[in-house]
């Protein structure tokens, strides 16, 4: 793959904005009054994964989360500011937790090969393997196996948001954005929508609410 340089990514800048400029002149007085983004996007820091490039949406319409292997981890204060300033004070309509195939993060929960911090990161994704052993190691190959868990994975991130205080007390509210488990095929560039069912764990946290 050909990069751009630094020089080379400061003209790209300039010539964007110049053509925005040309196609709409207010455009960047209407992108400074502030933003109201209507989904909060959860994803992996993967390079590969320019989402609004893949999704085709203007800059204020993703208000968004990334890290290694899209985690929605209820002790990550950074995370959770976001969740709740996306959820409270932006008022998204949507949250979506986008995995994807091929990520690294998920390679190496189920290589278990020690790179660094990275382990520790993932380990909430080897206990996801571990649960569901029997169901992948039965897949014939590592790259369906690998795959499989990068769906598993995006479950499990889509109940843990279930699980937090913020989208609790949103439920309760009956202000929660609805919510999509989305996997990206970097092979083919398309979005894979899980169709992951948020009802039961909708009504596991409006009950907690009632003890
Ligand atoms: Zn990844």
């Amino acid at each position: 793959m050909k990069y751009n340089s630094i020089e080379q990514i400061l003209k790209n800048n300039q010539a964007w904005a110049a053509k925005k400029v040309a196609e709409d002149h207010t455009y960047f007085q209407e992108l400074a009054t502030g933003q109201k983004p209507p989904y909060l996007y959860i994803g992996c820091s993967d390079s590969r994964l320019a989402l609004t490039r893949f999704t085709g949406t203007e800059p204020g319409e993703l208000f968004v989360h990334r890290n290694i292997a899209n985690q929605v981890s209820l002790t990550d204060i950074n995370f959770l500011a976001i969740l709740e300033y996306a959820v409270v004070h932006l008022e998204v309509k949507h949250i979506i937790v986008g995995g994807h195939y091929g990520c690294g993060g998920i390679k190496a929960a189920l290589e278990g090969k020690a790179i660094g911090l990275v382990d520790n990161w993932v380990n909430p994704i080897r206990e996801i393997y571990l649960q569901k052993q029997d169901e992948i190691d039965a897949l014939p190959t590592q790259e369906e196996r690998w795959n499989r868990l990068a769906e598993l994975n995006v479950q499990m991130q889509v109940k843990n948001l279930y699980q937090t205080s913020v989208m609790r007390q949103a439920l309760q509210q009956q202000q929660a954005p609805e919510v999509h488990g989305w996997v990206v095929d970097i092979r083919t560039g398309l979005i894979k929508d899980l169709q992951v069912s948020t009802k039961k764990w909708q009504l596991r946290s409006l009950s907690l609410a009632a003890f």
